[in-house]
């Protein structure tokens, strides 16, 4: 989860309590018309080609066609950012975050402009807008810039006259009108924080899958796509390796209420509906296993049980940039304790380097010892607040199963174990049955 975005999120509220203040009337116009105002998301797979982008061009005209206002917020097609970044990397080893934005930018600008002229192509009007013109304003920390507010006048004035506005994800733009963007996968929290600001009656997020699964359906076949899920399962499945959307827009959605549906915009299958708890939501003990490659472990042996030593252990791995995942720290009996940590495999040498020159100096007997090879297997759901035995349940299915669990954290709505990165698959087929999830 990205932590960081929340007291941005916070600070930002009054503006958004504000523009969703002034909207009331408009939206009342639309329920007196029954005209629903549906913002759409297309992701890079869904424009990766002239062909999806008519595609696109299609769906949206169709769902104007039913008598609806539509926005419509784009990424870059599939592979764009990523080869603006290696461009820039070709000319420059330190290229300043302002210019690399002014450079993504572009990516989304291509995108809006094509899909825009796709949909007039088939006889139906659109127009494109920026971030900055769609009145997208962001702080002033490139390359993940968060939104301050959304004055989206320009879209309404658009809508009124009858256009699909369709608007470039991902970017913003400061108060002294430098170009921002919002981090990877920012055009998810275009689309969800743009749907806040209009009042919008839906949200759609359309990707290259059908939803959210209840686990990965490349490990387990018989995982089944979840109608509906909370957003706080959401946000635990996406920072445990199930990563259909960014997780900043889902904090956003959670704190300003936007429902949103996740889609496959390549068929009309219905998708995952992502909303605030419900009763009986519950009920579900388990939601979803998700599963997370790639990890490592670190671990300080016999450290003195002191005041401080974590706090320097882990200053020092802050300094070196490196985000952890699960800490544990063994309980001590004699003075002395082990602290654990996972993080991503990535991150090993980095953190080797970090930690070297500070264990020789918390003591005689302190061994850094790192492992890699080793992956997460989480399992998520809200009921489990109200359910006991799920822990066992989950650690029965492993040890039937002949897999070791090296280390376990739980959350009110989250038990995760780290097991062997070569039994990962057959640890989630084991627990995804135990817990009655398969299809
Ligand atoms: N184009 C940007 C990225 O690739 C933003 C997005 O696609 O949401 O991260
Ligand atoms: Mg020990």
């Amino acid at each position: 989860m990205d932590v960081m975005s929340a007291p941005a999120i916070q600070r930002n509220d009054n503006c958004f309590v504000l523009a969703l203040a002034l909207l009331s009337g408009r939206a009342m116009i639309r329920a007196l018309s029954h005209m629903a105002l549906i913002v759409q998301k297309y992701g890079g797979t869904s424009v990766g080609n002239p062909e999806r982008i008519k595609n696109v061009a299609r769906r949206v005209l169709e769902s104007q066609r039913a008598g609806n206002q539509i926005i419509v917020v784009v990424s870059a097609m599939s592979g764009v950012t990523d080869s603006l970044l290696k461009l820039a990397a070709e000319v420059s080893e330190h290229p300043t975050e302002r210019e690399m934005d002014v450079l993504l930018a572009t990516g989304e600008q291509t995108t809006i402009a094509l899909t825009a002229m796709a949909i007039n192509q088939l006889g139906g009007s659109a127009s494109s807008l920026t971030g900055a013109q769609a009145g997208i304003s962001t702080d002033g920390v490139h390359t993940k810039a968060r939104i301050a507010n959304i004055t989206p006048d320009a879209v309404h004035r658009l809508l009124d006259d009858g256009n699909i506005v369709i608007i470039a994800g991902f970017q913003g733009q400061t108060s002294d009108g430098r170009i921002t963007t919002l981090g990877r996968g920012g055009s998810d929290l275009t689309a969800i924080a743009m749907a806040a600001a209009v009042k919008a009656d839906l949200c759609q997020i359309f990707t290259d899958v059908d939803g959210v699964y209840t686990c990965d359906p490349r490990v387990v076949k018989v995982a089944q796509k979840i109608e509906t899920i909370s957003y706080d399962e959401m946000l635990e499945m996406a920072s445990s390796g199930s990563k259909v959307m960014q997780s900043r827009s889902v904090e956003f959605a959670k704190k300003f209420g936007v429902r949103f549906e996740v889609r496959n915009s390549m068929n009309t299958n219905p998708g995952t509906l992502v909303k605030e708890e419900e009763n009986g939501m519950e009920s579900v003990v388990v939601r979803g296993v998700s599963i997370e490659r790639n990890q490592a472990k670190v671990t300080i042996d016999d450290v003195p049980d002191l005041p401080g030593v974590a706090a320097k252990v882990f200053d020092a791995i802050t300094k070196a940039n490196i985000v952890v995942d699960m800490i544990v720290q063994n309980v001590s009996w004699d003075s002395e304790t082990d602290i654990s940590f996972t993080l991503s495999a990535a991150d090993l040498p980095k953190a080797e380097a970090a930690l070297k020159p500070l264990v020789s100096g918390l003591g005689d007997k302190v061994e850094l010892r790192t492992q890699s090879g080793i992956a997460k297997l989480s399992i998520v759901g809200i009921g489990m607040r109200s359910h006991s035995g799920v822990a066992s349940k989950m650690f029965t299915a492993l040890a039937n199963a002949g897999i070791n669990i090296q280390m376990i954290s739980t959350s009110e709505i989250k038990t995760a174990v780290i097991v062997n990165e070569s039994e990962i698959e057959n640890a989630a087929r084991v627990v995804h049955t135990a817990f009655g999830l398969d299809a």
